[in-house]
């Protein structure tokens, strides 16, 4: 009476619907799972000869991680070991595997499949993901971490811009070594290198010095290296190095955002000196230029009238000496530089900025030139292919939003896998 008929079967095998497998029973169990015990449909081949199987050994049963179908299953595989009856074959015996359940594997891959989506597609937390499938937080991020092995090759795209940039992936810890009690800072930084025409991340790197870019550069064959046209870094002295190591011949922008940066910090500096000499104090909400400090740093081209003679008022009543408006106006010209659309209009707006520079007269300002001279190369690429970082800063963006879901990755190994991962979906889509 309790067996169940042929019919039944075909319909529990219909309904759990693992392909490959044929459902041999279906029982509840205390803990209000049920317990579905399955065997393979097809008789496998012999890994060594590759013989199809005919005499059976013996049969385990093996307990395989899977979805919940209707709820949460406990899932039984009734595997089955066979004989080899090939007589040149080496192997006497073998067990079954299949694509749902290769061998040596604990889960079936329509559970990794999915895990790996609502990671990676969904964005949702390895915790929170494990928490749902009633499966450990491991066997998630091993999903991830596998299909991230299983990304298309690097070496056989053929990229012809590449930008290079770093982002801290955890905040900076401090630790005590524990013979010396001497504490040492720790900045966890990785260097993500990005094919600017497609966006996606070919690569990441520990660190944000020229052996990381450089030994992933040297790890690339000749011929894709020579592919490469334009490299667009940020102002970094290591990461130049190691292009002009591992891909002499290619030319190297530097990022306009990053060098405005460094004119916006300079004009910051001198507020913050003109500030303390004049007033012998740090700036207050009272003073014009620490009330309108945000303003300075902004685009002229961007400012309201009303806002432009908020700025006249901080340059004439809160530097009479005039040094404040002086490196401000270095700041722009710099701005406009960078915006220039020829190497002949670069080379009069450079002599204009010596200028500027030379009516300044400050520490801050000829650092800023210096820089600025030590990059003309570099810039003179940038005006001429317009290649910036700004869709490595994009990735940087989506790697935050990573980092928040994931709350703060500890490995960085695992970090990487996501990010790739997600980088590439994203490029396919
Ligand atoms: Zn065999």
């Amino acid at each position: 009476m309790s067996k169940p008929t042929l019919a039944a079967i075909d319909a529990a095998t219909t309904i759990f619907n693992l392909p490959g497998y044929r459902v041999l029973d279906a029982a509840s169990m205390a803990s209000g799972r049920r317990r579905v015990t399955v065997e393979s449909v097809d008789p496998p081949g012999c890994p060594g000869c590759g013989a199809v199987a005919s005499r059976l050994k013996e049969r385990r049963l093996q307990r395989v991680r899977d979805i919940p179908v209707g709820g949460l299953v406990e899932l039984v595989w009734a595997k089955r070991r066979w004989f080899c009856d090939e007589a040149l074959c080496a192997r006497k015996s073998f067990s079954e595997a299949t694509v749902q359940v290769p061998r040596f594997a604990r889960s079936t891959r329509r559970l990794t499949d999915q895990v790996v989506s609502a990671v990676i597609g969904s964005g949702r937390a390895v915790s929170e993901t494990a928490a749902s499938f009633k499966v450990s937080w491991w066997l998630v991020q091993n999903a991830v971490n596998r299909a991230a092995l299983a990304l298309p090759d690097v070496d056989s795209l053929a990229p012809r811009m590449l930008g290079i940039d770093e982002h801290r992936y955890r905040s900076v810890r401090f630790f005590q070594n524990p013979t010396t009690k001497a504490w040492r800072r720790y900045e966890p930084w990785m260097s993500t290198i990005v094919d600017l025409d497609t966006g996606q991340i070919l690569g990441i790197v520990d660190g944000r010095d020229s052996t990381g870019v450089g030994d992933w550069l040297k790890a690339r064959p000749l011929a894709w290296r020579l592919g490469v046209q334009v490299v667009a870094i940020d102002p970094s002295a290591a990461f130049r190095k190691a292009l002009r190591m591992w891909l002499p011949r290619t030319a190297v922008s530097v990022d306009a955002f990053h060098l405005s940066m460094l004119a916006n910090n300079m004009v910051t500096e001198v507020r913050q000196r003109v500030t303390q000499e004049t007033r012998g104090r740090r700036g207050r909400s009272v003073d014009p230029s620490w009330a309108n400090r945000r303003l300075l740093l902004k685009g002229t081209e961007k400012l309201s009238d009303r806002a432009r003679n908020r700025l006249d008022v901080v340059f004439a009543v809160d530097d009479p000496t005039g040094r404040l408006e002086a490196v401000w106006k270095v700041k722009e010209h710099l701005r406009a530089l960078l915006r220039t659309g020829s190497l002949h209009d670069a080379e009069h707006a450079k002599a204009e900025l010596a200028r500027l520079v030379d009516l300044a007269d400050l520490p801050e300002t000829r650092r800023l030139y210096r820089t600025i001279c030590r990059w003309w190369p570099e810039i003179e690429v940038l005006i001429t292919t317009g290649a910036t970082t700004a869709k490595v800063e994009a990735n940087n963006t989506a790697i935050k939003h990573i980092k928040r879901t994931a709350r703060g990755y500890r490995n960085p190994d695992n970090y990487r896998s996501r990010i790739l991962l997600t980088s590439a979906t994203r490029t396919a889509a």
